[in-house]
């Protein structure tokens, strides 16, 4: 059975870095009229409370979103602001938005959104959390969910994978799974969340995935101080394929806000 729980590290700098780069994503894929296919293969519960004891345990939030906010990381016609505030007014001052629900806030009722979740427990507040949005939740493995959903009506598209690294063959397996994927949904958007971590477990899946080159591939990796010490991640990664048009502007300045850190 896994065990990772996100409420532990929701809103945390790594959460900053993922969210506030989808949220630009969905904007500018949302510009356009066309109706698009969303998709998560690892989806967490969808809204965390900041104040639940877990989250206050780690302190991972109040030195992410907490402490950025003060700094004025996000104006508020950011997305990502944007996002927040609704779901604030929605749920409460202490709610975060997980990615499933950051992406409710932004796509429009002609988008398609299907979600994986693996965890019993976090499957159930997935669905609840993201009732009457019109999202489809699946309790089932993302990775397979994605390969039997694609390529997707409608075509055009973007899919989150955030897997949370406790099987350590994820990163040996994700560079094929990556350009399998790509063969077969060749316009879709793919955005793959990587640790950071003080052994430098993502080099070798990143040095496979960039031999590929695969195209409008965008790799952002920001990089932060350990939450507690001894803590092994010390930044976030987002490797994107058909990367929206404007998404590096956006990453050049988050990279630019992180190295103020
Ligand atoms: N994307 C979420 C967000 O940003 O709010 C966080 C997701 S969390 C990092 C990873 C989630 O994947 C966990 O809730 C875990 O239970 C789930 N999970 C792990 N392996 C899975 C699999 N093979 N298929 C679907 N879900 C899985």
């Amino acid at each position: 059975m896994l065990s990772y729980q996100h409420i532990y590290h929701a809103g945390n700098l790594a959460d900053v870095q993922k969210h506030a780069l989808l949220a630009r994503m969905l904007t500018y894929m949302t510009a356009k009229d066309k109706p698009l296919s969303y998709f998560e293969t690892h989806a967490g519960r969808g809204l965390y409370a900041l104040d639940a004891d877990e989250s206050l345990k780690t302190g991972e939030a109040a030195a992410g979103i907490d402490a950025v906010e003060a700094l004025g990381w996000f104006p508020e016609d950011h997305p990502y602001a944007v996002a927040l505030a609704q779901v604030r007014a929605r749920f409460g001052d202490r709610s975060y938005p997980g990615s499933p629900m950051l992406a409710a806030q932004l796509l429009r009722p002609q988008d398609r959104m299907t979600l994986a979740e693996l965890h019993p427990r976090e499957f159930e507040a997935l669905k609840q959390s993201l009732s009457g949005s019109g999202a489809r939740c699946l309790k089932q493995d993302g990775f397979g969910m994605l390969l039997a959903e694609t390529p997707p009506e409608p075509r055009r598209g973007l899919v989150l994978i955030d897997p949370s690294y406790e099987l350590k063959s994820d990163y040996d397996m994700l560079p094929d799974f990556v350009a399998k994927l790509h063969r077969k949904w060749n316009v879709g958007v793919v955005a793959l969340w990587y640790p950071i971590l003080t052994s430098g477990a993502h080099q070798p899946m990143l040095k496979v995935l960039e031999a590929r080159n695969l195209p409008g591939a965008l790799r952002h990796e920001v990089q932060f101080g350990p939450a507690r010490p001894g803590h092994r991640m010390i930044g976030s990664g987002l490797y994107v394929i058909n990367t929206p048009y404007g998404t590096h502007d956006e990453a050049d300045r988050l990279s630019d806000l992180f190295a103020t850190l």
